[in-house]
């Protein structure tokens, strides 16, 4: 459903993205982990169109939306871009709700402003992705007033709100306290067992190892190793011993 070929990106000469393949499929739980600075984000942001890249090829659902022209990325025309961006949905590390917006306002504004739905069609599926979310009587609410695990549930389904083919998350708990973690990762696994296709960069290894299918160790902007969480826990490799060391 994703599949991103050689990949690079350099801010001034620091190269942050060196070379980077993979793909994900649909159904697939995919984590990817790494030190600080080693290019997570930033991989995100390219797949997302949050950030251009240098060179390298990007698809979605066997749609070429990027591609590498003579050592070039070459990005698809603008109503290329705009069916891309409706293959995707993306949750950051700090919610990024509007404040000026209510929650049902934070959840419906994308679908019935850039998707143009039919209103009562995205008002109803709010109202349901809230009471999933355990939210329901949070509708009027303005994100001020919710507490970060529960703004990040908004979060979570305002991304939804838009029917992604594919869920990002970029450091979804490491905002939070301990047990607003927990409270989110249990949405995430849910999500997961309802077979949601999401890429995960997270820091909380226990959770990469129990949700994923398939587990990327990025350091440096290279992929050092990409296979089975049991794979990575049980890596021959020094750089991901070392790094999931400092987890145990
Ligand atoms: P973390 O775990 O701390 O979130 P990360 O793996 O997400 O780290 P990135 O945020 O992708 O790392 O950053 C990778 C490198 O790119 C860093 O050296 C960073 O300083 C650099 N970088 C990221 N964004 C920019 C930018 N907009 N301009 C210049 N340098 C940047
Ligand atoms: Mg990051």
């Amino acid at each position: 459903i994703l599949e991103m070929n050689h990949i690079k990106k350099s801010f001034g000469n620091n190269q942050v993205l060196k070379d980077i393949s993979f793909s994900v499929d649909e159904g697939e739980v995919v984590s990817i982990i790494g030190p600080s600075g080693s290019g997570k984000s930033t991989l995100l942001r390219c797949a997302t169109f949050l950030e251009t890249m240098d060179d390298g090829s990007l698809s979605y659902v066997g749609d070429e939306v990027v591609k590498s022209v003579n050592g070039h990325a070459v990005y698809g025309s603008k109503q290329q871009q705009r069916k891309a961006l409706s293959y995707f949905g993306l949750v950051f590390q700090n919610f990024n709700l509007f404040p000026h917006f209510t929650v049902m306002k934070n959840i419906t504004d994308a679908p019935i402003r850039i998707q143009k739905r039919n209103v009562e069609e995205v008002n109803a599926q709010a109202r349901k992705l809230l009471s999933q979310m355990g939210l329901s009587d949070k509708e009027d609410a303005y994100p001020s007033q919710l507490s970060g695990g529960q703004q990040q549930r908004v979060s979570i389904a305002r991304a939804l709100a838009l029917n992604p083919k594919i869920l990002f998350f970029d450091e979804p708990t490491s905002a939070l306290d301990p047990e607003l973690t927990l409270e989110i990762l249990k949405v995430i696994k849910d999500l997961a067992a309802q077979r949601m296709t999401m890429v995960i960069v997270t820091h909380e290894m226990t959770f990469a190892h129990d949700v994923s299918n398939r587990m990327i160790f990025m350091d440096k902007g290279v992929i050092v190793e990409n296979g089975t969480p049991d794979e990575l826990f049980h890596s021959s490799n020094s750089r991901t011993q070392s790094f999931l060391g400092k987890y145990h």
